[in-house]
């Protein structure tokens, strides 16, 4: 299953040969993608893979803190915040308390995007 979450952000790749080198911004959109053997068998949460509102529990707190509204720059500490280094973080970020993520697709434009999963 598949939860999409929205933030703004600004970014700037300080290394980059074009424009992308001067601090700009983006409204991201984040794709969660859960990956589970079974549906849960019984209880509240019984058919479900994770219920949406507690993945949203743990992925709104992160927005907060590190994404939304911010400079990714600043926030994920790298000159490079290409939407690939992201992606990446977002799943290195979410992975140690969501053992089921199967991949985090981030698009900073409607038509950029970048998937990762291992
Ligand atoms: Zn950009």
């Amino acid at each position: 299953m598949e939860k999409i979450f929205c933030f703004e952000a600004a970014h700037f790749l300080n290394h980059h040969d074009g424009k992308c080198k001067s601090m700009h911004g983006h409204s991201y959109s984040l794709h969660v993608i859960i990956r589970k053997e079974s549906l849960q068998k019984e209880g509240p949460k019984k058919n479900m893979v994770i219920d949406f509102q507690d993945l949203a529990d743990l992925v709104q707190p992160m927005l907060k803190k590190y994404l939304d509204h911010q400079c990714l720059n600043e926030t994920l500490q790298s000159d490079s915040t290409t939407v690939e280094f992201v992606c990446k973080w977002i799943y290195d970020y979410l992975k140690p308390m969501l053992p089921e993520l199967h991949a985090i697709t981030l698009y900073e434009t409607a038509s950029s995007k970048a998937t990762y999963w291992i």
